[in-house]
């Protein structure tokens, strides 16, 4: 099977070709960051209009770059949401011109499954499976039994880790994106501060960082009243050890209570330095196989999408030529 996908959720314009949901033929991402930076962060309308400007050139990119041609194409995967729904309305009409001019069946996939199907074009999937999904809108553990099927376990209750990464960012006057600034700060700094960790209920998965990220706001505030300045790269170091350690503590806990043959991270934030070296030093302790994608599918891209909707795909899913864009859309 050759699945082509499309991704547009945010600020990535992104096409892929995907031979058997594991193999890339192709990959293509235009990102938009850079007319996003002036802003600190992504505005939709300039999002929606650089998709607009990008996608058929994207498109003929990636048939390029994966010699394919249209016959070989078994159907087309876009994401339908969560996301920009200016944004996502781009690709989701792409892929329904597509599907309709080329009689290819269509199917829409949610933009968290990609993430999580971004490691199964590294590595094989054993279930049961937990999944850590660590983005700028999303903090989830999600158990999967088979394949494309989720169980939300545990959900941040506020901000999201990427969210959180990048309004501490601004914080410290760090260009947009904020969190791989952060990343590169905190390996310079030390954890001078302790900051508090939200660990809820104690049989909790649940997450929450709007508490930690007024707790670094109001340290940076308080110091400078009292005429210190506090060095950026220990706030850094500080905040940064309070996310990896609530994250790592619950993800371990969540692996061993359902006793899970895999665990996954998937989403920008999985590309984190300090998390991605607490994750494997916590697993290779419990001799869980751990799987972190490589930095290029950890942010958003159409691989995963065209992976995960190959799945769906085999399990006979369909979607109409009246597909909508879906703002928020739940995970199942
Ligand atoms: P969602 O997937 O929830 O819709 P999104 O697609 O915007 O949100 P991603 O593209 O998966 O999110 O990830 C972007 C986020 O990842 C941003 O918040 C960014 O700051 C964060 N991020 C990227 N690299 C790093 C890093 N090295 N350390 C920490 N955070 C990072
Ligand atoms: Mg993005
Ligand atoms: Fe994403």
């Amino acid at each position: 099977t050759i699945i082509l996908g499309i991704e547009t959720s945010c600020d990535e314009t992104a096409v892929a070709v995907v031979r058997n949901g594991r193999e890339i033929l192709a990959n293509v991402v235009s990102s938009q960051i850079e007319s996003h930076k002036r802003f600190g962060g992504v505005v939709p309308e300039i999002a929606s209009r650089h998709h607009v400007e990008q996608i058929t050139y994207v498109l003929e990119e990636a048939f390029n770059q994966s010699n394919t041609t249209w016959e070989k194409i078994d159907g087309i995967a876009v994401t339908e949401g969560p996301g920009l729904v200016g944004a996502l309305l781009v690709g989701v009409n792409a892929a329904k011109a597509l599907a309709f001019a080329k009689q290819k069946p269509l199917v829409g996939v949610h933009h968290i499954a990609g993430h999580i199907y971004a490691n199964r074009l590294e590595k094989e999937f054993e279930f049961p499976l937990l999944a850590l999904i660590v983005s700028g809108g999303h903090t989830e553990l999600v158990l999967m039994q088979e394949h494309g099927e989720y169980e939300l376990i545990g959900e941040t209750r506020d901000d999201a880790a990427g969210e959180a990464y990048d309004k501490v960012a601004r914080m410290l006057n760090l260009p947009y994106p904020g969190g791989p600034q952060i990343d590169r700060l905190a390996e310079l700094g030390q954890e001078t501060i302790t900051f508090p960790r939200a660990w809820l209920e104690q049989d909790s998965y649940d997450f929450s960082f709007s508490g930690l990220k007024s707790s670094v706001i109001n340290t940076i505030h308080n110091a400078k009243q009292r005429g210190e300045e506090l060095k950026k790269e220990d706030i850094a170091a500080s905040f940064q050890a309070s996310v990896i350690d609530v994250l790592t503590t619950k993800t371990v806990r969540a692996a061993k209570d359902f006793n899970v043959k895999q665990v996954i991270v998937a989403g920008g934030v999985a590309a984190n330095k300090g998390l991605r070296n607490a994750l494997e030093t916590s697993f290779a302790e419990l001799n869980i196989p751990l799987l972190i994608p490589p930095f290029k599918l950890c942010t958003d891209n159409a691989a995963m999408i065209a992976a995960a909707g190959t799945i769906a795909f085999e399990q006979g899913k369909r979607s109409e030529l009246s597909l909508n864009a879906r703002a928020s859309l739940p995970l199942k």
